[in-house]
């Protein structure tokens, strides 16, 4: 007897056609599942692949700048279809017709709501900083105290950066311990800046000493402060209630510029709550070096991200970032988590448990934010993740919450039923 004939790629790519994917995409699946000697499994690929594309999720892992999840969270901009596509005027003067500068718009309020004189946007807070060192420091020297030459993760590291900048690291003091006299002792003609980095993801305690800003930048050298998480002033007048305890210690843009910083670097993705982005503020005269530099033009964000990066500052400047959903998360009160946990718990049949959720990000390491989820009994981590929109939750101890911070309000009955079908599964 004849063996059967495997389908013809072809054929098997048609009949799972209703996965959505792109003919060549389901003719990949079709062949791979062939080539493995299993055709059925043509349908399983193809949803696979179907999974592994840029799509939205739903954080409910109480983490609210979750790396992995693209940090801040961020609506994306309406578009409905039926209506015109446009161009923007990220680059025309609609005044004269003529180009304008790029830095116009979101750059200048960024500017405006930080308390700096100027201010660029690149692509992220490391390319803020390995353009402010080629621009300012290439082929002369930085000196930076041994307890800041920091990996921010990614395989961000400090003394890297600065290699590849052209510049020369200087370090001074010791991981604990650094004095103002160790900085004055390495000041000389060769010294282009200090640079301070804020040691974003991990503490040093105990036996330590480090040299306050107002000190550094007293000592006549330009100082950057890479202060990494783009909170814009640490009084927060944007929230009706003040800075929120667990942000205390975390350095500031508007405060570091004020104690004398030439320049600060942050990422529009963290604290600050916007898009990916990298944000260069401080003085005009040294923003403009920076964006001379060749890198800048390199490292230059799209008309997109700059219209996000423009809806942020507005937001600061409006003096209300709750409309920021970062913020809106942040602040959320522990009575309304609880009530919306309730609602969602009727929902699926969990219980209502007291959780601590972290602003992640590398920011505030150990600093918890009182939060209220959901737990159900049993790993259901995978079953949610494939739930459409996949929701990513914590498992501990087998058993699954879901942390109601990072999840938007509208999204409790979406969280409550994929709870349900995990459970019913
Ligand atoms: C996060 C961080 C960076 C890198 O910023 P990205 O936007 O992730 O590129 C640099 N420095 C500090 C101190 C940071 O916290």
């Amino acid at each position: 007897m004849a063996a059967l004939r495997p389908p013809s790629v072809d054929v098997l790519a048609r009949s799972i056609a209703d996965v959505g994917l792109p003919h060549p995409l389901l003719v990949d699946a079709a062949r791979a599942a062939i080539a493995g000697g299993d055709p059925a499994s043509a349908r399983d690929r193809a949803q696979a692949t179907a999974a592994g594309l840029l799509g939205e999720v739903i954080n409910a892992t109480g983490v609210l700048l979750h790396t992995n999840m693209g940090r801040a969270p961020r609506r994306p901009p309406v578009s409905s279809p039926g209506t015109a596509v446009r161009y923007s005027n990220v680059e025309i003067d609609l005044d004269t017709g003529r180009r304008r500068s790029r830095s116009g718009h979101a750059a200048a309020l960024l500017a405006r709501a930080a308390g700096a004189e100027a201010a660029m946007v690149v692509n992220n807070g490391a390319s803020a900083v390995l353009v402010v060192l080629a621009a300012l420091a290439a082929g002369r020297q930085v000196i930076v105290s041994r307890g800041e030459l920091v990996e921010i993760g990614g395989g961000f590291r400090i003394p890297e950066v600065l290699a590849a900048s052209g510049a020369t690291l200087v370090e001074v003091g010791t991981t604990n311990r650094t004095r103002l006299s160790d900085f004055q002792a390495a000041i000389g003609p060769d010294t282009a800046l200090i640079l301070v980095v804020h040691p974003s993801n991990y503490r040093i305690t105990g036996f330590t000493k480090s040299v306050p800003l107002d000190a550094l930048t007293a000592l006549g050298v330009p100082v950057v402060s890479d202060i990494g998480s783009g909170l814009l002033d640490d009084r927060c007048p944007w929230l009706p209630g003040g800075p929120p305890t667990w942000l205390a210690g975390e350095p500031a843009a508007r405060q570091t510029l004020a104690a004398g910083a030439g320049l600060v670097t942050f990422s529009g993705d963290k604290l600050l709550g916007g898009p990916q982005a990298g944000i260069i503020a401080g003085s005009g005269d040294l923003v403009a070096r920076c964006e001379r530099h060749p890198l800048s033009r390199a490292v230059r964000p799209g008309g997109m991200i700059l219209a996000d990066a423009q809806r942020t500052a507005l937001a600061y400047l409006d003096g209300d970032a709750t409309t920021l959903p970062l913020w809106a998360m942040a602040t959320a009160t522990v009575e309304g988590l609880r009530a919306r946990a309730e609602a969602v718990a009727a929902t699926c049949g969990g219980a209502v448990v007291d959780t601590e959720a972290v602003a992640g990000g590398g920011s505030l390491p150990g600093r918890g934010i009182p939060s209220v989820g959901v737990r159900v009994a049993g790993d259901h981590a995978r079953a949610l993740r494939s739930w459409e929109p996949p929701v990513v939750a914590r498992v501990r101890d087998s058993a699954t919450t879901t942390d109601l911070r990072s999840v938007d309000p509208a999204d409790d009955e979406v969280v409550g039923n994929a709870l349900a079908a995990a459970l019913r599964a």
